[in-house]
C-alpha cells in the first residue's frame, strides 16, 4: 500500500492493548465487587504506554476511553485490573498524540518489543491479582479469575 501524491503515509505505532476486568474485588479483604475501575468501564480496551521498570509492573500508564466522558484519557492504573495483553498496530491520531504528549518510551515502532512486553504482562497481572487479595474470594464471585473459570 502506498500513499498517493501529496499525502503523508498514515502513521502507525505498535502498542500493547489490554482489556479492563469486568469486575474487580474491592473493600476489606476483597469481599466486595465493583464493575470496571474508577476511570474505565469493565471490558473496555486500553493501550499500555508506560511501565515502571524500576518499580516492577504493578502500575501502568494507559490510554483509553474514560468511563464518564467516552473521550480518550491517559491515566495510571493497577496492572491487576487488566487482562488479555496483546501487541496491536495503532493508527488513531488521538491515541498517538496522547502517547507523544505523555513523553514516555512506550510507543513502540517495533512489533517485537510490544509482543515481548505483552507476553510478560499477562502472567504478571494474574500474579498481582493473587498477591493483592490473599483472602478467599467472595461467594459468589465475578472477579476475572472466577469469570474465566466459569465461562470455560
Ligand atoms: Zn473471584
Amino acid at each position: 500500500m502506498t500513499a498517493g501524491a501529496g499525502e503523508t503515509p498514515a502513521e502507525q505505532r505498535w502498542l500493547v492493548a489490554a482489556n479492563v476486568v469486568r469486575w474487580r474485588r474491592y473493600g476489606e479483604d476483597g469481599q466486595e465487587l465493583r464493575p470496571g475501575t474508577k476511570s474505565y468501564r469493565g471490558g473496555s480496551k486500553i493501550y499500555v504506554i508506560e511501565t515502571y521498570a524500576g518499580a516492577g509492573h504493578e502500575q501502568l500508564t494507559t490510554i483509553g476511553r474514560g468511563r464518564h466522558t467516552g473521550t480518550y484519557i491517559a491515566i495510571d492504573m493497577a496492572t491487576r485490573n487488566l487482562h488479555t495483553f496483546r501487541a496491536v498496530p495503532v493508527h488513531s491520531p488521538t491515541v498517538l498524540r496522547l502517547c507523544e504528549e505523555a513523553g514516555v518510551g512506550g510507543c513502540w515502532t517495533n512489533r517485537q518489543d510490544a509482543e515481548e512486553l505483552a507476553a510478560r504482562l499477562g502472567p504478571l497481572a494474574a500474579g498481582y491479582r493473587t498477591a493483592h487479595w490473599a483472602s478467599p474470594h467472595p461467594v459468589p464471585c465475578r472477579c476475572h479469575e472466577c469469570l474465566t473459570l466459569s465461562s470455560g
